[in-house]
């Protein structure tokens, strides 16, 4: 069901391009059309996104300097009947974005929570890296500090199976870098860089081939690693 039959209001949760915008779904389309006000992160990055729809709607800042507060106000709007659609910048919102407050208000107070799934730069990176799928966890951004990366990395060196981190092209280097000394030279890991973008690149293997095929190539732009259990290769003949 979609926001005009609502009533009363709704929270939906509307999944974003990460990059190409035909990955945008009808059902956002629609729910985008349908819903009275949008909560976003950066008011201008959404409104480029709604006028490539030609969609008009009022939007509401949300992002992580007023979430508390937004959250109070946006519950009470639905309270009172309106459909509330929260976007972020890029993919799904409440994932390493805000939204995460908005959506527990929401449950405390019996509001009806609908996600429009879509693009997920995590879970994309992980889908095109040839690295264990059946088994992952997300860890989002690293620690600021170089010694919180290394306790992280050493804390999960016997997962069993993937972990996904989302980096900036500022700490790129580094990460990489702390990833080959802590794992290794022959742990496997993947640098997914502009995930359905012009220049997208998806390297992966040996920890040392794919930092040195990294250093060939443009270090600009969005950034998510995957990084393979311990012992495992591309060599399946023991499977
Ligand atoms: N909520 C988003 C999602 O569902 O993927 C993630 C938002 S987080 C603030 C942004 C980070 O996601 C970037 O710094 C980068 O690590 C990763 N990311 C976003 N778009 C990407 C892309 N097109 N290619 C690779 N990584 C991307």
């Amino acid at each position: 069901m979609e926001p005009k039959d609502c009533s009363p209001g709704k929270l939906f949760i509307i999944a974003t391009p990460i990059g190409n915008l035909n990955d945008f779904s009808h059902r956002a389309e629609n729910a985008l059309n349908n819903c009275d006000l949008v909560a976003c992160e950066d008011t201008r990055v959404t409104a480029k996104l709604l006028s490539h729809y030609s969609i008009k709607k009022s939007l509401v800042s949300y992002r992580d300097e007023n979430e508390k507060k937004q959250a109070k106000i946006l519950t009470s709007e639905i309270m009172h009947g309106k459909n509330i659609a929260l976007v972020s910048d890029a993919g799904f919102p409440t994932i390493s974005d805000p939204g995460f407050r908005l959506v527990r208000e929401c449950h405390l107070k019996s509001i009806q929570v609908v996600p429009v799934p879509g693009p997920n730069a995590a879970l994309t990176a992980l889908s095109a890296s040839g690295l264990p799928t059946h088994q992952f966890l997300f860890l989002g951004f690293l620690p600021k500090k170089k010694l919180g990366v290394s306790k992280l990395l050493e804390q999960w060196r016997e997962f069993e199976g993937s972990l996904i981190v989302y980096e900036s092209r500022y700490k790129i280097e580094r990460t990489l870098a702390l990833i080959l000394s802590t794992y290794g030279p022959g742990r496997f890991i993947c640098i997914a860089r502009e995930l359905t973008k012009l220049h997208e690149s998806i390297i992966s293997g040996p920890a040392s081939q794919v930092i040195e095929k990294f250093h060939q190539g443009s270090a600009k732009g969005e950034f998510t690693l995957v990084i393979g259990p311990a012992n495992y290769s591309f060599n399946y003949k023991d499977e």
